[in-house]
């Protein structure tokens, strides 16, 4: 077999590649077209990929792939890559870290980097209170444990999900998240004692978008009431605005008031903030946005730069109420992974991040209104910073038009743009670029949007 990816000069990556949007060959050119043969013959099917081509370098707001285009990245690897792609200081921590030490296993001989990053997370996430910090390997992972935790912090079993919930796909998280295909068709039995309750959806709650807030919390709190029974409910566990769900953003009020009724109630509430950590949002944390203090907070995807790191931080006397060896994991907290956190944790706090997030987010916004104002197709636009979307629907009504997203998404790749379809109808277009994506960029993306919506109108 030929291996053509051995003809490939691999390009340094980082912010220095050219900040362009280059289309030279077809999407997927020859090159991708051939690794993705291989991969189809080596690698499960259940493994699925967007946009196959080759990629063999990215940074700043760029991906580029060995038949040489170079895409804008409007995905970020999923809201990953926030600091960017391969970033120098992300990519030189993790080398000085690298050749030092690769592993020793924290339960067995502890190092710096994972108490420093768990020192960080405390100080970083809402609260002024006590808090303590446990890193896992991924997204899943964390909120597993955070699962763990609040049960046995509460000595109660019930945990309250909402609508439209992505937690993961690991057994717990499946059932824990609530779309069926592709993520729970066929792989149960679930976990048990789990319950499903409203979520507040302005684009679709039946008395509007501004009672949408209120009328779901109190319907949440009514069903804990009447078919579970506060005194059962370990943890109510909420993404502050939903990812994978389609990026609803719950109406105002309802995490105020199911925060409210926790702390009432004895009840953990558990901000799952893995997609929106780490400035994604415009804030460090998507619940500072309505003031909410969680007991317990989950983190991963933006935490490390583009490392595998995830973890829970929460009041130290619930994180303190597991035994010793009750929490761990052999990997939990590599030190690779923990230099690259440290080294992303000090970009967002001294890089001016953050304040990117909102600047862009204000730009993507007044775009993707613009596009709204114009198209009957766009049912709504929403989200904020970098991690908004626009819900596709069939003019004139609020009927889903999953196909429509998929012509849309179709045409941006073969224009070298990455764009991401969510939502639990599949009916949602989000963007996630990396926070360091030039202006100038992020506006030439959107134009292949604009562009691809015209055509698909
Ligand atoms: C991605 C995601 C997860 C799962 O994270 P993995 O690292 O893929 O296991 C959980 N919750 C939310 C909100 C996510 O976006």
């Amino acid at each position: 077999m030929t291996d053509v990816a051995d003809a490939v000069v691999p390009l340094a990556g980082g912010p220095t590649l050219p900040q362009e949007r280059r289309v030279v060959t077809a999407i997927p050119g020859p090159r991708a077209r051939a690794l993705h043969e291989r991969r189809t013959a080596a690698v499960a099917s259940g493994i699925g990929s967007a946009l196959p081509i080759e990629v063999v370098a990215a940074g700043g707001g760029v991906i580029v792939d060995s038949d040489g285009n170079s895409l804008i990245d409007l995905g970020s690897g999923i809201a990953v890559v926030n600091v960017g792609n391969a970033a120098p200081a992300v990519a030189q921590a993790v080398a000085a870290q690298a050749a030092s030490f690769t592993h020793t296993c924290f339960m067995i001989t502890p190092y710096s980097g994972y108490v420093q990053v768990c020192e960080q997370l405390n100080r970083l996430t809402p609260g002024t209170h006590a808090k303590k910090s446990a890193l896992f390997n991924s997204g899943a992972e964390a909120v597993e444990n955070a699962v763990k935790i609040a049960r046995h912090a509460t000595g109660r079993t019930a945990i309250v999900v909402m609508e439209h919930a992505y937690h993961g796909r690991t057994n717990l998280t499946m059932a824990l998240t609530a779309k069926s295909m592709p993520y729970k068709a066929g792989f149960g039995p679930f976990a048990g004692d789990i319950y499903r309750v409203p979520m507040a959806y302005p684009y679709r709650w039946p008395g509007g978008p501004d009672a949408s807030g209120l009328e779901a919390a109190a319907e949440v709190i009514s069903d804990i009431h009447t078919t579970i029974g506060a005194d059962r409910v370990a943890a109510i566990l909420v993404e502050p605005i939903q990812g994978e769900g389609g990026f609803i953003v719950p109406g105002k009020g309802y995490l105020p008031a199911l925060s409210e009724f926790c702390t009432e109630n004895g009840i953990m509430f558990v901000a799952d903030e893995i997609q929106t950590g780490f400035g994604r949002t415009g804030q460090w944390f998507a619940c500072e946005d309505e003031h909410i203090v969680p007991d317990l907070i989950t983190t991963a995807k933006g935490i490390a730069g583009g490392l595998p790191l995830a973890a829970v931080t929460g009041r130290a006397e619930v994180m303190d109420s597991v035994h010793v060896g009750g929490l761990g994991g052999t990997y939990g907290g590599n030190p690779v992974a923990c230099a690259a956190a440290l080294a992303t944790i000090d970009m967002l706090e001294h890089g001016g991040l953050i304040a990117d997030a909102q600047r862009l987010g204000a730009a993507l916004r007044t775009r993707l209104d613009a596009m709204k104002a114009r198209d009957r197709g766009i049912g709504d636009v929403r989200g904020r910073g970098l991690m908004q979307a626009i819900e596709l629907v069939e003019p004139g009504t609020d009927r889903p038009d999953p196909d429509r997203v998929r012509a849309v998404l179709a045409a941006c790749h073969a224009q070298g743009v990455v764009t991401l379809s969510a939502g639990t109808y599949g009916n949602v277009i989000r963007f996630l670029p990396p926070l360091v994506i030039s202006e100038k960029l992020l506006h030439e993306g959107l134009d292949v949007v604009a562009e691809a919506l015209a055509v698909t109108r």
